[in-house]
């Protein structure tokens, strides 16, 4: 399902520099869609690397998967005000965040940023950037959503059950996103984020 909701259609071609924001409840598939598409389209898009105080995943990599901080320079960073925005993403003590330096673009570069950031992260960056499109990824069930989480095998049980709380809360806001993509297969998926990156006029 592609479509559009409450909010109307922004410039077009969507200016370079504005970036385009993709939520959705951890586990739904987000960075297996987000990677596919950065492989489609390397001359136009590129990621925004968070930062993060949440400790590495085995064979995540510092500066590419995340910025991974510590806490005390997570907070001094913020203080300093180098973060577009940033949030306790799942109420236990982990901050992600937005670093400012990744959102702008370089000559020569891929013209737009994409972000992957929870709905209160989209929410700060929509009131910053209201043209910004904004794209929610979900999973057919919630049952595949669980499924989904369990298969990566990276959270405790514990982890689980926060993230599948925080899913039901994020669905609810789904209708806040301009576009509604539903990650059945990854090719479906990534074809449907594409159709909206031509919509948008970023991507021919
Ligand atoms: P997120 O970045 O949203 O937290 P991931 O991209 O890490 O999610 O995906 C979570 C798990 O679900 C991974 O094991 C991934 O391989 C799997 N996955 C992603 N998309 C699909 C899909 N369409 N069908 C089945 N499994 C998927
Ligand atoms: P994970 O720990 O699974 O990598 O990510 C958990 C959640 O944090 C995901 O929903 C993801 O979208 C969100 N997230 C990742 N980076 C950022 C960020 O920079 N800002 C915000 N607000 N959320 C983020």
């Amino acid at each position: 399902m592609t479509g559009i909701a409450t909010t109307s259609p922004g410039p077009f071609p969507l200016p370079a520099g504005i970036p385009i924001v993709l939520s959705g409840p951890s586990g739904v598939g987000k960075s297996t869609v987000l990677r596919k598409l950065l492989d489609r389209y390397p001359n136009r898009l590129r990621l925004s690397v968070s930062a993060t105080t949440r400790p590495p995943r085995p064979g995540e990599r510092d500066g590419v998967d995340y910025h991974f901080l510590t806490s005390e320079e997570f907070a001094r960073r913020r203080q300093a005000g180098d973060f577009l925005e940033c949030c306790e993403v799942f109420g236990r003590g982990h901050w992600y965040g937005t670093l400012r330096s990744e959102v702008t673009t370089s000559p020569g570069g891929p013209k737009w940023v994409i972000l992957d950031i929870d709905v209160d992260g989209a929410e700060k960056v929509r009131t910053q950037f209201p043209e910004a499109p904004t794209l929610f990824l979900r999973p057919s069930s919630l049952e595949e959503l669980e499924r989904r989480l369990r298969s990566r095998g990276t959270e405790s049980e514990d982890a689980i059950a926060r993230r599948l709380e925080v899913a039901s809360r994020e669905l609810a806001r789904a209708n806040q996103y301009q576009y509604q993509v539903v990650n059945d297969t990854v090719d479906q998926a990534v074809n449907d984020v594409s159709r909206i990156l031509k919509q948008i006029g970023i991507v021919e």
